[in-house]
C-alpha cells in the first residue's frame, strides 16, 4: 500500500484528535399561553401570577467544545430553576440521539419571568405550579439543542475576555449583609476559521429578575436584550450562564441610567438597559482579546448528599408540589451534583469553571464571608471561596448548574433563630429558600476534591 495513503486513511480514522472544535445551537422553549391553552404560572416571586402574555421568547442555548472523543456542552436556559431529575433526562436523550458520550451542564438563568418549572409557585400554597407537558417540552428542546450543537461542531478558535467594572457593579443591590459582589463578567467566544463566530458565553452574577413581581408578560428578563444585542455585534448564538446569584444579588433596587434617554429605566427598559450594557462591555472586551491554543476540554462531576434541614422543602416534597422529583433517601438527605470545567492549551491552563447546584453566595465564590454576632453556628469553620481556589487566568461559576437546591449559605451566616445578624430587628431572607447549613461546606469540599483530581 502507498504509504501516503496510509497515513490519509489513519488521519481519517482519528478525525481531528486534539484539534479544538466547537458548535452552538438554541431551541426556543416559550410556553404556549394561547386561552385554550393550560394557566402558566410564573415563577420566582409569590403564588398564582398567571402569565396574560409573552414580551420575548425564552430560550436554551448550548455551546459544545471538544478536543477529543467526548464533547462538553454548556447551556443556558431561561427558567427559574431545573432539578437534577429533569437535567438527567436531557443527558440521556442527548446520549442517546448522539449515540456517544458527552457531558451536558445545564445552567438555569434563573429568570423570573417564566414558566414554573419547580413547582413551588402554583396557584395557592400546596399545589404545583408545574404543567408536566411544558417541562417534558423543555427536555425535547433541550437535547435538540445538545445535539444540534454537538453536530455542528468544526475546526474553532477560542477567545477570552474579562469586563465588568465599573457599570456592572452597579446593576446589583446586595441586599443581605456582608455586601460582597462578583461584578466581573467573563466572554468567551469560539470562532471558525474564516473567523466567523460560532457562538458567545458570557459569565456574569445577577437575578433575572428586573421586570419584578407585577409583570404578567413572560419574558427572559435582561438576558433576552443581551442574545438580541451580542447576536448582533458578534453573529453566532449567545449563551448566557448566570453566577453566583445569591445572598442577594438583584438589580430590583439599583439605580440604571438608560443611556437613550439619560432619565433612570423603568419597566422593560431596566432589564433592557442591564442586556445591552453586557452585550456592549464583552463585545469590546473580547475585541481586544487573542485566539488561545486550546487542546484539552475536560469535565468532572461529583455527586453530594445534603441533609434536608429546610422544613419547607419537605414539606413541599409531601405535597408532591415536585411532581416526583427531587425524592429525599431515606437517611433524610437529597442527592445532586458539583462539576468542574477545565480548558488547557500545552501546560497552560487557560480556563476553569465551576458548575455549582443552586444559587451561591458571592462570598463563597470570592472570598469575604463574615462572622457576625447572632449567627446560629459563630463557631463554624468559614469555607474557602472557590475561585481563590482555581489558578487559571479566567474563572467562571456557574450558578443554577444541573440543579436547583436553593441559596448556598456560609455556614457561619447561617441565621435562622433570634436574635438576628447584625441585631436586624427581623430574620434576614434566605434560610427559607436554603436546604440547609450542611449544603455550603459539603459543596466547598465536593469542588475541593474534584480539584484535587
Ligand atoms: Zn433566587
Amino acid at each position: 500500500m502507498n504509504r501516503n495513503y496510509l497515513v490519509l486513511l489513519l488521519a481519517l480514522a482519528t478525525p481531528l484528535s486534539g484539534a479544538f472544535r466547537a458548535g452552538a445551537a438554541y431551541r426556543v422553549i416559550t410556553p404556549d399561553i394561547r386561552s385554550d391553552a393550560p394557566p402558566v404560572y410564573i415563577a420566582g416571586f409569590g403564588q398564582n401570577r398567571l402569565a396574560t402574555g409573552v414580551h420575548d421568547p425564552l430560550f436554551v442555548r448550548c455551546l459544545a467544545m471538544a478536543t477529543g472523543k467526548k464533547p462538553v456542552v454548556l447551556c443556558g436556559v431561561d427558567l427559574i430553576g431545573l432539578f437534577l431529575d429533569d437535567v438527567e433526562k436531557i443527558r440521556q436523550g442527548a446520549r442517546t440521539q448522539l449515540g456517544r458520550d458527552l457531558d451536558v451542564v445545564i445552567s438555569s438563568t434563573h429568570g423570573h419571568e417564566g414558566p414554573d418549572t419547580m413547582g413551588l409557585w402554583g396557584p395557592k400554597p400546596g399545589v404545583t405550579g408545574i404543567n408536566e407537558t411544558y417541562n417534558a417540552f423543555v427536555i425535547q428542546r433541550s437535547v435538540e439543542a445538545v445535539v444540534a450543537a454537538v453536530k455542528g461542531m468544526k475546526r474553532a478558535q477560542l477567545l477570552l475576555a474579562r469586563t465588568g467594572f465599573p457599570d456592572l457593579k452597579s446593576f446589583i443591590n446586595d441586599t443581605r449583609p456582608p455586601v460582597v459582589n462578583d461584578p466581573e463578567l467573563i466572554a468567551l467566544t469560539v470562532r471558525d476559521r474564516r473567523r466567523r463566530t460560532i457562538g458567545t458565553l458570557i459569565n456574569w452574577a445577577n437575578h433575572p429578575e428586573a421586570l419584578g413581581s407585577a409583570n404578567t408578560l413572560v419574558s427572559a428578563d435582561y438576558p433576552a436584550a443581551y442574545y438580541r444585542v451580542m447576536e448582533t455585534l458578534r453573529g453566532g448564538v449567545a449563551v448566557f450562564m448566570n453566577g453566583a446569584v445569591g445572598g442577594m444579588q438583584s438589580p430590583l433596587g439599583a439605580q440604571i441610567i438608560d443611556p437613550t434617554t439619560r432619565q433612570p429605566a423603568e419597566g422593560f427598559r431596566f432589564a433592557e438597559t442591564i442586556g445591552e450594557r453586557l452585550a456592549d462591555l464583552a463585545h469590546d472586551a473580547l475585541n481586544n482579546a487573542r485566539p488561545l491554543s486550546i487542546d484539552r476540554v475536560e469535565y468532572a462531576e461529583k455527586r453530594i448528599q445534603i441533609p434536608v434541614a429546610n422544613e419547607g422543602f419537605k414539606q413541599a416534597a409531601a405535597a408532591n408540589l415536585y411532581g416526583g422529583r427531587k425524592a429525599f433517601r431515606p437517611d433524610g438527605t437529597s442527592e445532586t451534583v458539583v462539576g468542574y470545567l477545565r480548558l488547557s492549551g500545552g501546560k497552560k491552563v487557560r480556563l476553569e469553571a465551576a458548575a455549582i447546584p443552586g444559587e451561591l453566595y458571592p462570598e463563597l465564590s470570592v472570598g469575604g464571608v463574615q462572622k457576625y454576632p447572632g449567627a446560629d453556628y459563630p463557631d463554624a469553620p468559614v469555607e474557602p471561596a472557590l475561585k481563590p481556589q482555581m489558578t487559571a487566568p479566567f474563572k467562571m461559576l456557574f450558578g443554577l448548574a444541573n440543579d436547583e437546591i436553593g441559596y448556598i449559605i456560609p455556614k457561619s451566616e447561617w441565621d435562622e433563630r433570634a436574635p438576628w445578624l447584625q441585631n436586624a430587628p427581623k430574620r434576614w431572607y434566605g434560610e427559607v429558600n436554603s436546604i440547609g447549613p450542611e449544603a455550603a461546606p459539603l459543596i466547598q469540599a465536593a469542588f475541593a476534591a474534584l480539584l484535587r483530581r
